[in-house]
């Protein structure tokens, strides 16, 4: 196809979006490890699941077999007022770059909570209401997720309660506001509120907070409280599945106009972007079909996959989540203060780091300056002002079109522009100032997370 015909923005049509989410595990041959229950450390039962989880989630989460879960038509009703989201091909980063290759990313920010959590939030939200629960509760440390969630919930006329990580809570004022004007509480996490958040309080007094803490003290609300159940937005299998939405409309945007991708990225913070992003693909790649080349990018100072350990891990602080064999740096690490740019959790997707370790996909880290440059580079070319974390990804995918430009080679790289930046400025202000600094952590800084591995 001649070139010059690919618009800026491929859409789809409604009728062209997908009906079913695609659930990659069912064609991985060698399966991710099952959740352990923590106490007997068993594989989790889809009766404790349930506890936690509401039950038709619970149920994708064990589901390895399912290649394709119809999305129910509430659900499908919501996408639709700010799906399809448009494929944009990057004409002008690609003549900024003087690159023969040919850039497309998948814009996931067009929507009030700035990223693709929404997809995920919608569905949980409209499970919980299903199973005709009071509410949920969750953590959200930059506050995309809660953000997500709060929108969901009061779609669904639920109740929300979301902890926040202090130091974001007292960081980003507008993201907690944006929470409680869909109706959610928001709470400093840790917290006087829960057991968990008191003894974190006791042992660590100042403590700014993290996210497998407040995930703790989410999970403490939910199973202690009569009609809640917890929700997370990130790494679980049912999360990717819900984010398969956009690979799938990715992949019918390319077909639309013939295209075949050679480079596929996505930023990595728990999975889910990327995730849902690669699915199906990778399902082509399992099944023998193509191959691609698919790239996972995380901050140096959060280096889960490329310096993390496949272990068994806590998903969390307080130790009361399944454990999960992933990327882990252990549910003992915590970020240095000095990092700005989100994905910051600990650990891996179980899905994708199955993949990662059977040669399936690459991890790239990338420093945080590098990052904001390339965000910057990217904003004032293409408009659209890119979240921190979705700058990983575009710094990669310069990275590959500058390479195309030494080789010649006229490659096709797809990336995932996961959301805005506009909540984000304190970090683009250090960053303008000349102030921000990159940190990488040394072996014996990490080695404490390692340390707090659960012994199997
Ligand atoms: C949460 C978030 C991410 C990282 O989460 P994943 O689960 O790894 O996708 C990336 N980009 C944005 C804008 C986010 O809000």
């Amino acid at each position: 196809m001649n070139q010059k015909e690919i618009p800026y923005k491929i859409y789809l049509e409604e009728s062209e979006m997908p009906k079913s989410w695609y659930n990659v595990r069912a064609d991985m041959k060698e399966k991710p490890e099952p959740l352990l229950n923590p106490g007997t450390h068993k594989p989790v039962t889809l009766a404790e699941l349930s506890g936690i989880f509401c039950e038709e989630l619970a149920k994708q989460e064990l589901n390895d077999t399912d290649v394709y879960i119809e999305i129910p038509e509430e659900i499908r009703k919501f996408y639709k007022m700010y799906r399809p989201s448009p494929l944009v091909r990057a004409y002008c980063l690609e003549e900024k770059l003087q690159t023969p290759a040919k850039i497309y990313y998948k814009f996931e920010g067009n929507n009030t909570s700035g990223s693709h959590k929404l997809n995920s939030a919608i569905a949980q939200a409209y499970y919980a209401k299903q199973q005709g629960l009071k509410g949920v509760t969750t953590e959200t440390g930059a506050g995309q997720w809660g953000t997500a969630l709060s929108m969901a919930c009061s779609y669904f006329d639920l109740d929300c309660k979301v902890y926040m990580v202090k130091v974001s809570y007292e960081q980003k004022p507008f993201r907690r506001e944006v929470m409680r004007t869909y109706g959610a509480s928001v709470t400093p996490s840790p917290s006087d509120t829960t057991d968990v958040g008191r003894q974190i309080l006791k042992e660590h007094p100042g403590t700014t907070g993290s996210l497998g803490c407040a995930i703790s003290e989410a999970v403490e609300a939910a199973v202690s409280t009569e009609g809640y159940r917890y929700v997370l937005g990130s790494v679980l299998n049912q999360v990717l599945l819900h984010q398969s939405v956009i690979g799938l409309e990715t992949k019918a945007a390319l077909d639309k106009y013939g295209i075949e991708p050679d480079v596929i990225i996505g930023c990595a913070g728990g999975g889910s972007n990327l995730g849902g992003l690669i699915s199906p693909f990778m399902g082509e790649k399992l099944r023998g079909e193509k191959d691609y080349q698919f790239i996972a990018v995380e901050p140096a100072s959060c280096p889960s996959l490329t310096r993390g350990k496949f272990a068994y891990d806590f998903c969390d602080t307080g130790r009361v989540c399944p454990l999960a064999k992933m990327y882990t740096l252990g549910s003992g690490f915590i970020p240095s203060a000095n990092h700005a740019g989100g994905l910051r959790y600990h650990g891996m997707s179980g899905v994708l780091s199955k993949l990662y370790d059977d040669g399936l996909m690459e991890a790239r880290s990338v420093e945080q300056t590098a990052v904001f440059e390339a965000a910057t580079q990217f904003a004032r070319v293409e408009g659209i002002l890119p979240a921190p974390e979705s700058s990983h990804a575009i710094r990669v995918a310069i990275d590959e079109a500058l390479k195309c430009k030494e080789t010649g080679e006229e490659k096709t790289i797809v990336f995932g522009l996961t959301g805005t930046g506009y909540f984000d400025m304190v970090a683009y202000e250090k960053f303008n100032n000349g102030e921000m600094s990159d940190y990488i952590p040394t072996d014996e800084d990490l080695q404490p997370g390692f340390d707090s591995l659960p012994k199997m």
